[in-house]
């Protein structure tokens, strides 16, 4: 996932990883745990509903076992059958238990024997977390009603009834109904030339973890954009994001040769309407993405990069519980920055880096000691993604890389993911390899101790490897001879930078500049209606430091266009800080929040409910 929201509220408790139950599941993977998972569907856009069937492949570990306890939230459960192994389907007793506001309600399940399998008939509710409705209005055409699933982390229980953790793998079949001249796709095998009948069928062969089952239905057309990748988005966005996205085969075979093959057979990528709440979503065979990367010259595909990465890093070896969310994160976050030094250069890969790494540095500087580890205990799983997982979690890879050497470093990568291919593992499992296959091979360059001071400490050790970048020093001189006056901002030479110099010029702007200087570097640059959403995004909050009213017209405008959480929220937290700042964000969200996606909504109640001051 890219959502890097920072300010994520992390709980701190106890390093020791002992028995690893995953808190955030009711499951009991250790006495059965589902195989396969078979959906039957049917999309009802008039009741905002998904209505039909989830049948669970059972392996039983525990001769004693004799319930079933699977994750739901907001479920309405019609009735549960367990089918024997003659195939034979007998009504099966179920309780579901009270509500809790973070995981849901478990559904218990009594079984007289271990049958094989067990089937759940169900209804999703209009306000599933995992889900988005969109009237025709909130889509780009304007035409047809728009579905999609956010399932990770723990959204997968709002639309399936199922063993909702990390830990546990599974394969799919789905058969789906819909409105006709509407497509379907999943996290499965798309095919582009599927007629639009309104009859789906799915079929994903390798097993993957709950927060990767998705499904989207809209007025969906496809262009191939190589030989095992196509684009799939509204008709008049997708020649735009077939553009944008034309690299996408250069950077499966860059990532092949570094890391092994490309396990999943296509790769394909979803546009999403600008509501969807991340930058994009790892999505097996079919990554959901933002439009707001689409900006014309590929500056921001570093996104494709770091899903991609993820089909390597978290789809195939996966986090068993969401504190240990750096091992897909992190481990993603440096496969990016690889992809992206390989087939964009150096530059723009060190530009990137530092970007984040900057970002990271602010992030540490305001959050508690505590709360800085890579394994942190969180209270509600989503709360897992921050910069620590994403930014420290790929400056240890990138370490290690410094001290081992590049070719040591990417074999043993490329061995850790053959490894635990299809598993889902543990920090303390990844440690446990780590040693002897790269620390104690090569000995004297890095000691286990150090390594675990990074996964098991605060901040960013004073020693870890930074590259520098001549074009970013020179912004950095350009920006304080003009804080000081020395330099008008039309004479700030910016004619030729890229999208990251830009972004890392606002991001070193001091806060509260003047309404002056602020109208001024407006007028020479064009920054107020800038269809560039990360320049956009830094530009505003520039504005709202500030309080350079002028800008608030096209602010508004770009807080109710987009739904994605990283771009709008830390907005809505700079306006929240004055009370009048706070009424003119009440006022866009009233407006705003029709478009959004529950969690979207939530994040940003959480901010106007109870600002900080
Ligand atoms: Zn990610």
């Amino acid at each position: 996932m890219l959502p890097r929201l920072a300010a994520a509220t992390l709980i701190f408790c106890s390093a020791s990883a002992a028995a690893e139950h995953d808190p955030h599941s009711y499951a009991e993977p250790g006495k059965v745990t589902q195989t396969a998972l078979a959906l039957d569907l049917a999309v009802d856009f008039d009741r905002r509903e998904l209505t039909g069937s989830a049948e669970l492949a059972l392996d039983w570990h525990d001769a004693a076992a004799r319930e079933l306890v699977l994750d739901t939230r907001d479920l309405t459960i019609e009735g549960v059958d367990a089918i024997g192994a003659d195939g034979r389907a007998r009504t099966a007793k179920w309780k579901l238990d009270a509500r809790h506001p973070i995981l849901g309600s478990a559904l218990h399940i009594a079984l007289d024997a271990q049958v094989p399998k067990v089937r759940v008939r169900y209804h999703t509710a209009p306000t599933a977390s995992g889900l988005q409705w969109m009237t025709p209005a909130q889509t780009a055409d304007k035409k047809h009603p728009f579905m999609y699933s956010q399932s990770q982390s723990i959204h997968a229980r709002s639309w399936v009834p199922l063993q909702d953790t990390p830990a546990v793998r599974f394969t799919y079949t789905a058969h789906v109904t819909s409105p006709k001249a509407l497509r379907v796709v999943m996290s499965a095998d798309n095919a582009a030339g599927h007629a639009l009948n309104g009859d789906f069928r799915f079929s994903m062969p390798q097993p993957i973890p709950s927060y990767l089952l998705a499904i989207a239905v809209g007025d969906l057309e496809v262009r191939e954009t190589g030989p095992r990748s196509a684009v799939y988005a509204e008709p008049s966005v997708v020649d735009k994001a077939a553009r944008e996205f034309a690299d996408t085969e250069k950077m499966i075979e860059t990532t092949e040769k570094m890391y092994g093959p490309y396990r999943w057979g296509r790769y394909d990528i979803l546009v999403l309407p600008p509501s969807f709440p991340f930058g994009g979503m790892e999505n097996p065979r079919l990554t959901f993405a933002t439009p707001t990367v689409l900006v014309g010259d590929k500056s921001l595909v570093s996104l494709v990069a770091h899903e991609l990465a993820h089909s390597w890093s978290g789809n195939l070896v996966t986090n068993a519980g969401w504190k240990h969310m750096w091992l897909n994160e992190g481990f993603t976050s440096y496969v990016e920055n690889r992809i992206v030094e390989a087939v964009y250069g150096k530059v723009q890969a060190d530009e990137e880096f530092i970007i984040g790494a900057d970002e990271l540095r602010r992030e540490i500087a305001s959050t508690p000691p505590a709360t800085q580890w890579l394994v942190p205990e969180v209270e509600d799983a989503d709360d897992a993604a921050s910069d620590f997982a994403y930014v420290k979690g790929a400056w240890l890879l990138r370490t290690l890389e410094a001290r081992f050497g590049r070719e040591a470093f990417d074999a043993y990568l490329r061995g850790y993911f053959d490894h635990f291919a299809f598993q889902s593992i543990t920090t303390e499992q990844m440690l446990a390899w780590l040693k002897p296959h790269l620390l104690d091979k090569y000995p004297g360059k890095m000691s286990l101790d150090e390594v675990k001071a990074w996964i098991y400490g605060p901040g960013i050790p004073a020693n870890a490897p930074l590259p520098a970048s001549p074009q970013l020093a020179a912004i950095a001189s350009a920006r304080a001879a003009w804080l000081d006056g020395q330099r008008k901002a039309i004479d700030l030479d910016a004619k030729h930078w890229n999208t990251h110099e830009w972004m890392y010029f606002l991001d070193g702007l001091p806060p509260r500049l003047t309404a002056k200087q602020l109208a001024s570097l407006d007028a020479a640059w064009h920054l107020n209606g800038s269809p560039n959403a990360e320049i956009a995004r830094r530009w505003y909050l520039a504005a709202i430091q500030g309080d350079y009213r002028p800008a608030r017209t096209e602010m508004a405008k770009y807080m109710t266009r987009i739904g994605r959480r990283y771009l709008v929220v830390p907005l809505y937290e700079a306006l929240a800080k004055t009370p009048e700042g706070l009424a003119f964000a009440r006022k866009v969200y009233a407006k705003a929040k029709p478009g959004y996606h529950p969690m979207t909504q939530a994040s940003i109640e959480k901010v106007l409910d109870k600002p900080e001051k």
